[in-house]
């Protein structure tokens, strides 16, 4: 099995793996907000209730994302009950998914906002509430201000501000991941007050819509935010006039340009993927050819640089050979083109499919002739065909000579 044949085999394996493991974690109807959930769009978090239909399919990419998270969370963990013992004052870590919830405030028995919480991290008789975050957009983050200027990693601190209303405490953390030792950012309820109170209004808002019928609010005033918003376009179409409306035009060069664009998407996809395929195969070979076209390869400051040509090549031959300088063969050396004898990189074309028959085959210019030139294949040296009288010298046959082009 070639090596990208193996390397797509355990990447499709993998993304099932993940896909199967957290696929069901964001799915399905949910009677209240959770508290991870916190969105910029007060509309977007009731239609969350209303229409979990909207949600997209989560993909691989993002079921590896929270596999991640989950990992480094109980990583994370284990790391701090060890190293309570470090500490002086000791510390502790307790409670592990606890629940929490927060009830409508004209209606005590509704509950409006949920969530599970990290853990907390005891001193003597202080426990602070901790959630631990991972990802790109936390990278970078050391207080409550970078957190909240992010538009992903702000919901960090509104479900920790959560936590610390629905619990009545003070103070809670949040161990980000920051690529080495995590950091730990302190967030202070009263600090943050309004946003921990505008969140919770917003839970409950997002009930009445659910549970009673009550109109929607209002579209977010900020287009940016409707951006990834799962709603757009679907359960939710934000006027254009809040922003500067559409640029429209009828250009026909611009018509064309786009039709064009978009009718070779499928082949542009197509074309690197092929091209992937071809590259693995030449990379490190100075000449190679497959069924009439010529890949040619030199070094480069990128690595390996290859050109394609259409033809002129062994249009009739199904075999190539590209080469590496090797010191002058004494026995039949001058009979090749260029004198200079080489060792040989043989690789097989049959049917315009190619495979790799010998990957490298490090063998003495006799042996291929004499094994593969009977079974008509043709031998290159640099980009010359081998010559008629070498071949004919080193055993090939009268058929192979014709149909290879020879004299
Ligand atoms: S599309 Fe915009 S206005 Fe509508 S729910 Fe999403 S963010 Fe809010």
């Amino acid at each position: 099995m070639s090596d990208n044949r193996l390397a797509e085999l355990v990447t499709a394996a993998l993304e099932a793996e993940f896909l199967d493991e957290i696929r069901f974690g964001s799915g399905g109807e949910r009677p209240h907000t959770w508290a991870s959930q916190w969105k910029l769009c007060g509309r977007a978090m009731a239609l969350d209730l209303l229409h979990p239909e909207d949600r997209r399919e989560v993909d691989a990419g993002a079921c590896a994302r929270m596999a991640w998270g989950n990992e480094f969370e109980i990583g994370v963990r284990t790391r701090l009950e060890r190293a309570g013992r470090r500490s002086d004052p000791r510390f502790c870590v307790e409670g592990s998914q606890e629940h929490f919830r927060l009830h409508h405030r004209d209606d005590p028995s509704r509950v409006v906002l949920t969530g599970k919480i990290d853990g907390k991290i005891r001193i003597e008789r202080d426990a602070t509430p901790f959630e631990i975050k991972r990802g790109q957009s936390y990278r970078g983050c050391r207080t409550v201000a970078d957190l909240l200027a992010g538009r992903w990693s702000a919901s960090s601190v509104y479900q920790l501000l959560a936590y610390l209303l629905g619990m009545e405490l003070p103070e809670g953390l949040l161990v980000v991941d920051s690529g080495d030792v995590p950091t730990l950012i302190p967030v202070l309820l009263d600090d943050h007050l309004d946003e921990a109170e505008a969140f919770w209004a917003a839970a409950e808002t997002a009930s009445e819509c659910k549970h009673d019928g009550a109109d929607l609010p209002d579209f977010s005033p900020n287009p940016e935010h409707c951006t990834g918003c799962d709603h757009r376009g679907k359960s939710c179409s934000p006027p254009w006039h809040n922003g500067e409306g559409p640029y429209i035009t009828n250009d026909p060069d611009l018509v064309a340009s786009i039709e064009t664009v978009i009718g070779t998407k499928a082949a542009a996809k197509e074309h690197a993927r092929e091209w992937e395929r071809i590259k693995s195969l030449c990379r490190g070979k100075e000449l190679v050819l497959i069924g009439s076209n010529t890949v040619t390869g030199k070094p480069s400051a990128r690595g390996w640089k290859l050109t394609v040509e259409s033809g002129p090549g062994a249009a009739a031959a199904p075999a190539v050979v590209a080469t590496t300088p090797q010191k002058d063969r004494k026995s039949t050396g001058d009979s090749l083109p260029g004198g200079e004898a080489r060792r040989a990189a043989v690789v097989a074309v049959e049917d315009g499919d190619f495979e790799k028959v010998h990957d490298i085959m490090e063998v003495e210019e006799d042996e291929i002739h004499l094994e593969e030139l009977a079974h008509g294949w043709v031998v290159m040296k640099g980009r010359q065909r081998m010559t008629a009288g070498y071949a004919t010298m080193m055993g090939a046959s009268e058929a192979w000579q014709s149909q290879s082009g020879g004299p």
